[in-house]
């Protein structure tokens, strides 16, 4: 199952004479943690159970020289270094060797923030101040970063490396073509798509709704004490079983068939609840109370398969845009089920021309994205 893929982007950095003081403060006491590690393990290796902060804690209470460096920092030598040793069962004999393996001058910490550039050449970070980067490639918006690692050249060269995971769109790049569909959600089918079918249960499914609806309005007639009420709310709970199962079955077949055909599905980012209390407050119906079932499922299956699910902003207009020319219709009615575009003549039913304009978004999203990399 592909679900992140981890990258890792280096970039020139150039600290001032007292931002390498800093550095070299740092990454000397950087190995010195990680080589007492070592140590500490070979007397008692109990140590690589110690919670990270407070062996630290412990050490700089004994090592006062230790207390320059900040603590996310040390933290971050003592879990290199326990991870080390947990990965090569390490002993005596193989400890001079790992020991000699990590002598250059560099230090890490865990960093979940976007990269804060300051200016085009300027980044800010913590510990160390603005520094002048040379920002040679963007980090996609996407991105997780997690970890900041920075090193130093024999030849006194220094360097950023960011650490980042995104979702698996770098397998896809590699396809010559993506199939991308766009899905309108649709209160009466669920979804329209771009390619203009519609979603919907059953007929089955339909029936048994019904008449867990009539059963329900049944049950408001019986007094609750009554055997009536019992045998009815008995049929009501094998008629929600039966109704389930045949729903999820049915989710879950169109989702597999979407996701083996389709590299991306572009979807709108909707607000179920909201156009509820828009709609006076009436019940769910079907479809609504399946959107998010639906779309959970959807994603959980395209991402199996190292696909994507995109959520277009709600302020996408995708409703008032003419799929054909790009005009927007402001004065576009809940009521008109028919898009005419005033500019082009295009005559189209509204929910395909907007899951048409999603796909268009979705692919321009796409297009964005694979630029920045
Ligand atoms: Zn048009």
């Amino acid at each position: 199952m592909i679900k992140k893929i981890w990258r890792s982007y280096k970039y020139r950095i150039y600290p001032t004479k007292s931002q390498k003081s800093l550095f070299l403060d740092y990454a000397s006491n950087y190995l010195f943690v990680y080589d007492w590690t070592f140590n500490a393990y070979l007397s008692d290796p109990s140590i690589i159970k110690t919670d990270p902060t407070n062996a630290i804690s412990a050490l700089q209470n004994d090592k006062t020289f230790l207390t320059t460096t900040p603590l996310s920092i040390l933290r971050a030598s003592f879990v290199e270094a326990t991870m080390g040793i947990e990965r090569q069962k390490l002993t005596k004999e193989t400890q001079s060797k790992h020991l000699r393996k990590r002598n250059g001058l560099n230090f890490r910490f865990v960093y979940r923030k976007r990269l804060n550039l300051s200016s085009e050449n300027h980044v800010e970070l913590p510990f160390l101040g603005s520094m002048k980067i040379s920002y040679h490639r963007n980090i996609p918006e996407s991105a997780s970063i997690s970890q900041l690692h920075f090193s130093k050249t024999a030849d006194d060269k220094y360097f950023m490396n960011v650490l980042f995971s995104m979702d698996a769109i770098i397998q896809m790049a590699k396809k010559k073509t993506i199939k991308v569909l766009g899905l309108d959600y649709s209160t009466s089918t669920l979804y329209v798509s771009s390619n203009n079918e519609r979603f919907e249960f059953p007929k089955k499914a339909i029936l048994l709704n019904k008449r867990l609806k009539s059963q329900l309005e049944k049950l408001r007639t019986h007094e609750t004490s009554s055997k009536n009420y019992a045998r009815t709310s008995l049929n009501i709970s094998k008629t929600k079983f039966k109704l389930r199962n045949l729903k999820k079955d049915w989710i879950n077949k169109i989702t597999t068939s979407i996701s083996e055909s389709f590299d991306v599905v572009v979807i709108e980012n909707i607000n179920l609840n909201e156009m509820i209390r828009k709609s006076k407050g009436l019940a769910k119906n079907i479809y609504q109370e399946n959107w998010s079932d639906f779309k959970n499922i959807l994603k959980y299956k395209l991402d199996e398969r190292g696909k994507r699910l995109i959520v277009v902003s709600r302020w996408f207009k995708s409703s008032k845009m003419c799929s054909n020319c790009g005009f927007v219709k402001e004065d576009l009615q809940i009521t008109d089920r028919i898009y005419i575009c005033p500019s082009c003549g295009l005559k189209i039913d509204r929910d395909y021309n907007a899951a048409i304009n999603l796909k268009h978004e979705g692919i321009r999203l796409l297009k964005q994205e694979l630029r920045n990399h």
